[in-house]
Order: C-alpha cells, then sequence, then structure tokens
C-alpha cells in the first residue's frame, strides 16, 4: 500500500525527528557512561505494557519504516494492529455525551484503561518488532523520563529505591523538539494532532480497511483517530508524554555525576 507523499514541511519533520532520536540514542550512552552500567535491559518489555498516542507524523515516520520491510514481516505487524484493534476491552466503551462533566471522567477513566493495554509491536519474546524506529515515546523511557516503578535494572551509581537517575529536558533536546513543533504548527497544523499509535500506524499501512475497521474499534475501546476524537488527549495526559517531566530538572540537579575520563 502506497502512503501519499507528504509535505515538504511534514518530509523536513521526519528528518527533524530522526535526528532528536538519534540524539536521545547519544544521551542514553552518555548517561550509561556516567551512571556506570547499562541503564537499559535489551528486550525487556517492561516499558511496552501500555499504549499511547503520538502525533500524526510521528505515525507516519513509523509506517513509513514498516512499509520498508519484507512482506511476511509487514504483513504481521498489520496483523498484530489489527489484534490490538479488535481485542475487546470489557470495561471501556467509547462514548460521545453532551453532559460535560460526566463525559470528563468517562473520557479520563477509558483513556486509562487503554492506555494499559499493551504495545502491539512487543513480541511474544518481548522484543520491539520496529526497535530502530520506535518513537521519541519509548526512546525516553530510562533517559528523559523515569524508568517505570517495576524496571528490573539493578540500581547504578548515585540510584536507590524510588529515586532512579536520568536527564533533564533542558538539553540540546528541547530546541530540536520545539523546532519540529515550530515548523508544524506554520506550515501543517494537522499534523501535531495527537492519536493512539496503533490505529494511526494502521490507518497509514491499510487506509482503506481502516475505514471500516475504525467503526468497530469504537466499539471495542477507547480508539482515536478522526479528528473528532482529539478531545482523548487531556492537559494531564500531554503533560504525562514523552520529553515533557518536570521531575528530570530535579533529578539532575541531585545527579552527582563525574567528568568522564577518556
Ligand atoms: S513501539 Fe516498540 S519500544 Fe515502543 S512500546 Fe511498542 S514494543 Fe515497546
Amino acid at each position: 500500500m502506497d502512503i501519499p507523499e507528504p509535505s515538504k514541511a511534514v518530509q523536513q519533520a521526519l528528518v527533524m525527528q530522526q535526528n532528536l532520536h538519534r540524539e536521545l540514542d547519544f544521551l542514553a550512552t552518555v548517561l550509561s557512561f556516567r551512571l556506570g552500567g547499562p541503564i537499559c535491559i535489551p528486550d525487556c518489555g517492561i516499558c511496552c505494557h501500555q499504549s499511547f498516542p503520538i502525533p500524526k507524523f510521528s505515525g507516519l515516520y513509523i509506517a513509513v519504516a514498516i512499509n520498508t520491510f519484507p512482506e511476511d514481516d509487514r504483513q504481521h505487524i498489520i496483523n498484530q494492529l489489527e489484534k490490538w484493534l479488535l481485542k475487546e476491552v470489557p470495561e471501556v466503551r467509547f462514548r460521545f455525551s453532551s453532559d460535560g462533566q460526566a463525559e470528563e471522567e468517562v473520557r479520563i477513566r477509558e483513556y486509562r484503561l487503554t492506555h494499559r493495554l499493551s504495545c502491539p509491536l512487543l513480541s511474544s519474546d518481548t522484543k520491539c518488532l520496529i526497535y530502530p524506529w520506535r518513537d521519541v515515546v519509548c526512546r525516553a523511557y530510562t533517559v528523559t523520563r523515569p524508568s517505570p516503578k517495576n524496571c528490573p535494572r539493578p540500581y547504578l551509581k548515585g540510584e536507590s529505591p524510588g529515586d532512579r537517575r536520568f536527564i533533564t529536558t533542558k538539553t540540546s533536546l528541547e530546541p530540536q523538539r520545539t523546532a519540529i513543533i515550530s515548523l508544524l504548527k506554520e506550515r501543517a497544523p494537522e499534523w501535531l494532532g495527537m492519536y493512539w499509535m496503533p490505529a494511526l500506524v494502521y490507518a497509514f499501512l491499510e487506509p482503506e480497511k481502516w475505514a471500516d475497521l475504525s467503526k468497530r474499534v469504537q466499539q471495542t475501546k477507547y480508539a482515536s483517530y478522526h479528528s473528532d476524537n482529539l478531545w482523548t488527549m487531556t492537559a494531564e495526559d500531554v503533560r504525562d508524554s514523552a520529553l515533557m517531566h518536570p521531575e528530570g530538572v530535579e533529578a539532575v540537579r541531585e545527579l552527582n555525576m563525574e567528568p568522564l575520563e577518556l
């Protein structure tokens, strides 16, 4: 399936996004050196037992990468996404309501329930099926955002239970992230809309099938792809995403790191 060619601005944003990925990977290496050990256990998958929204242009980045995979792998991913999308979550019912307060409560509760679903791109042997192309959200774990409480990696230099170290957002990342957002805000704002990652990637990979599937997904879980559903993101959710963790600043202030001797 061909993905329609995005505008120049979006293409430029994708290149900038790739540079941001590189920068995050570099910071992960620096942090790991300074803390004296690996900050992540390969193929552990603990951080992946959740599902999350990403901006539309980030979904395109992942979909373009998947389209370069061998056909069997590509199809396997599409099947995984489809299974996830159609999976019934009994407590979750996508609902519209004109009753403001009740609607807000339902939205937040159902958003959280959907958030707890495992990522469909995590294989049965806990490997990420798109690892080199995974999103900023995934790359940021343990680097610019704290590890989950149940993270199994050993405590490193200066760390103790409840006090894992990570890097503040006030690094080279923040200007890069701001530059991407400014570019798109100005020239292609619709590409900044937030959507559930599995729905978004599937919609890019299988646009014709998605038209029908999206109606069924709205009965199974708190799905979001259409612009009508952009309200799925609350201010709290946005604060919670990607590189925005304010605790990062505190953690780095406390981070007693010696200069590296090379
Ligand atoms: S995309 Fe990959 S790294 Fe990100 S949550 Fe899914 S399986 Fe994990």
